[in-house]
């Protein structure tokens, strides 16, 4: 048996070896040529990853120091919080902690963000800034996020936000294309690497905005992460081991080729989708907003199927770990991750030892 529970968890999920041992490499000064270089080194790998001819930032915080920091540095007149699940509901909470004018655009737990419902909110008139979660976590719902972002064109002083923290390397994702405003991701999904590293990257009309709100604090201004950003630096000491392991994570996607690395994904999650059918259960999304990053499987067996036994017994014996769901669907659902550096012989590896607990059960 392997010699540590195995994270199939939507994240974090399983760093590789390769990538801890990336991270060891010596300490420099952030303020260094040696810092400036391992910088500028990453930063055209993030901006061919994101497509985009803007700076990508490193952040020394998880997602949310930046979901908040997107609040603090766009938000003037009030925000559209689009909510489909545990992820996206916490936007709201948070803009409201923020001390910012916010308002839920909700739907029920399991279903997109469609640009329609969107369409209508923004026509009000009432919002200069909208969040979206592509890739609703918590339920495994994929919205359409290229005819969200459309919309954009219509509503051109309205800052899209767009949360991408489990779609980011799944799927196509291009900031400069969308004509998005802030594209913010994270460093324990899809990326396999620890937590605790945010990247971003913004849009002209995002720095303008921010110019002219005056409370958006230090840590985590975006005006202070481009003009530092623009000398291969990054406004405080930032994480400089799991930057080398991004410097290490990137090469590897880049070695592999992006769509190569799409297709990967696909594959590996038609994987769990062909698991999920051969036993009978349900997915918790509706057919063509599913998830390439995970699967949330709708436990439509009821009390006949115990999720926490289920999920409790996998672990015991195999050392393996899958969420038993979150928040008030937990037990409804379970969700199983194929994010990262998985492979088909892994993915093999999780469904065999799906299949040897389902039968003990
Ligand atoms: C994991 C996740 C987050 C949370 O990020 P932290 O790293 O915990 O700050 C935010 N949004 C989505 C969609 C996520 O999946």
């Amino acid at each position: 048996m392997r010699d540590h529970v195995k994270l199939f968890i939507p994240g974090p999920v399983e760093v590789s070896p390769d990538t801890y041992a990336a991270m060891s490499a010596p300490m420099i000064g952030h303020r260094s040529k040696d810092f400036q270089n391992l910088y500028a080194d990453i930063q055209s790998k993030l901006q061919t990853l994101f497509g985009t001819k803007q700076q990508v930032y490193v952040s020394t915080s998880s997602a949310w120091g930046i979901m908040e920091g997107s609040l603090r540095n766009l938000v003037k007149k009030k925000v559209l919080n689009c909510c489909c699940g545990a992820f996206s509901d916490k936007w709201f909470d948070v803009s409201k902690r923020c001390g910012k004018d916010a308002a839920e655009l909700k739907v029920e737990w399991g279903q997109p963000i469609t640009a329609a419902l969107i369409a209508e909110k923004l026509a009000t008139g009432e919002f200069d800034a909208l969040t979206l979660v592509h890739n609703e976590t918590s339920t495994g719902v994929l919205s359409p996020l290229e005819e969200i972002a459309a919309l954009k064109k219509k509503f051109p002083d309205v800052m899209f936000i767009v949360d991408t923290v489990s779609s980011f390397t799944t799927v196509p994702v291009n900031f400069d294309a969308l004509g998005i405003d802030v594209l913010l991701t994270g460093s324990q999904k899809a990326f396999a690497m620890p937590p605790g590293m945010a990247l971003f990257a913004a849009s002209d009309a995002a720095y303008a905005r921010a110019a002219t709100i005056a409370d958006r604090g230090y840590y985590f201004d975006f005006i202070e992460f481009k003009k530092n950003g623009e000398t291969s630096m990054t406004p405080s000491t930032p994480c400089i081991a799991l930057i080398y392991g991004l410097r290490h994570q990137l090469n590897k996607m880049l070695d592999e080729g992006l769509d190569n690395r799409y297709a990967r994904h696909a594959r590996l999650n038609a994987m769990v989708h062909a698991w999920v059918k051969k036993h009978n259960f349900e997915f918790f999304a509706p057919n063509g907003f599913r998830s390439k990053a995970l699967t949330c499987v709708k436990n439509n067996k009821g009390d006949a199927f115990d999720v926490a036994n289920f999920v409790s017994t996998l672990k015991k014996r195999h050392n393996l770990a899958i969420d038993g769901g979150y928040g008030k669907i937990k037990g409804k659902t379970f969700r199983i991750s194929n994010m990262g550096d998985e492979t088909e012989a892994t993915m093999a590896e999780l469904i065999a030892a799906l299949d040897d607990t389902i039968a003990t059960m």
